[in-house]
């Protein structure tokens, strides 16, 4: 049983390349975080793995070494440090020292399964120098191994590397089906369940995650409390956040994109609520607060809001001065006055 839901035709495309046995060696996953971007490497690797007539079953004991990250041939590469001394610490990036590491193991046979898997997290976060020396092991497939790539921007990755690969994007799934598996899969509770579809933004790893601890709820709200502050603030202090915000960025630029979505977010919801579409509004709890702001603006002002939070996110990708991007997107969105209400 694939694990990852919402993704029919990618599953049963995987499903039939499995039975012809055409399945490529290397695949470039891409998708927003919490997608399900790892937990389809991890069914990939045990599909390629299982010992049963219907891979992945989940039950084999292949499987389930798979998912508990204890089979000796499911390796995974990514920016959080596995050097002991340094556990738990995230790097900025994939070293050529790191695909080294792989191109030693790759030639060696697999070891307790019938094939390799080396799953790269955070791809696009790999050197110039990774990229190139990963190309070459691509270059030269090897039938027992299979490569997952998982990105969130795959526009970082050179376009040598992802011709090599076969490519699987993982879009946002409904809200329904996020709703429906959290109550029936994972027995939560209807409420919950409800405002966490919602506020995942079509991501079932952040909803299941959420549900789980309490804790990740809280520090979204927080999060999103602090956008809404901003929103709603003057420019000097509007300028000193955005200098926070970029010297975080060079730190860890997943955790801005992060607080820049809930940012879109936002002003989505402030244009479904102008537009009169309700259902689809995301940030149920403060309904009633971004009602109020959708009636002080107009279509095109929030048009524009949403389109200077695009373009911040597209120049900090292309690597431009972060506190000059997020200084303009500052200017570009207008201060919305009115009581703040948080939650
Ligand atoms: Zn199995």
């Amino acid at each position: 049983m694939w694990r990852v839901i919402g993704q029919e035709s990618v599953v049963s495309l995987l499903n039939r390349s499995l039975e012809k046995k055409t399945l490529s060696h290397a695949f470039l996953i891409s998708g927003p975080n919490h997608i399900g971007k790892m937990t389809l490497a991890v069914d990939i690797a045990q599909a390629i793995n299982c010992e049963r007539d219907a891979p992945p079953c989940n039950e084999c004991e292949s499987c389930l070494k798979i998912q508990q990250g204890k089979h000796a041939d499911v390796q995974v590469i990514s920016l959080i440090s596995e050097n002991e001394e340094e556990e738990g610490k995230t790097r900025t990036e994939i070293s050529i020292d790191d695909i080294r590491q792989i191109q030693h193991t790759v030639s060696l046979p697999p070891f307790e399964g019938k094939h390799k898997a080396f799953i790269i997290e955070g791809a696009e976060s790999m050197s110039i120098e990774a990229a190139n020396c990963l190309l070459k092991t691509l270059e030269e497939p090897v039938t027992q191994a299979v490569f997952i790539l998982l990105t969130t921007n795959a526009s970082l990755i050179p376009e040598t590397v992802i011709s090599r690969c076969q490519k699987i994007s993982l879009n946002p799934i409904a809200v329904a089906e996020i709703e429906k598996t959290l109550i029936t899969v994972y027995d939560i509770e209807m409420q919950k369940a409800s405002v966490l579809s919602r506020l995942s933004h079509g991501c079932f790893g952040w909803a299941l995650s959420a549900a789980q601890d309490d804790k990740i709820l809280e520090n979204f709200i927080e999060k999103r409390n602090r956008a809404l502050e901003i929103i709603a603030a003057g420019l000097q202090e509007r300028f000193n956040y955005a200098a926070t915000l970029s010297t975080q960025f060079s730190k860890d630029r997943a955790a801005v994109y992060d607080i820049m979505d809930i940012w879109l977010n936002i002003w989505r919801d402030i244009l479904l609520l102008k537009t009169g579409l309700t259902e689809s509004v995301n940030n149920i709890d403060i309904e009633e607060w971004l009602r109020q702001w959708s009636a002080g603006i107009d279509i095109a002002g929030i048009r524009n809001s949403i389109q200077a939070i695009l373009e911040a996110k597209e120049q900090l990708n292309l690597n431009a001065n972060s506190r000059l991007v997020l200084e303009v997107m500052m200017l570009d969105i207008p201060v919305m006055t009115g009581n703040i209400v948080k939650r």
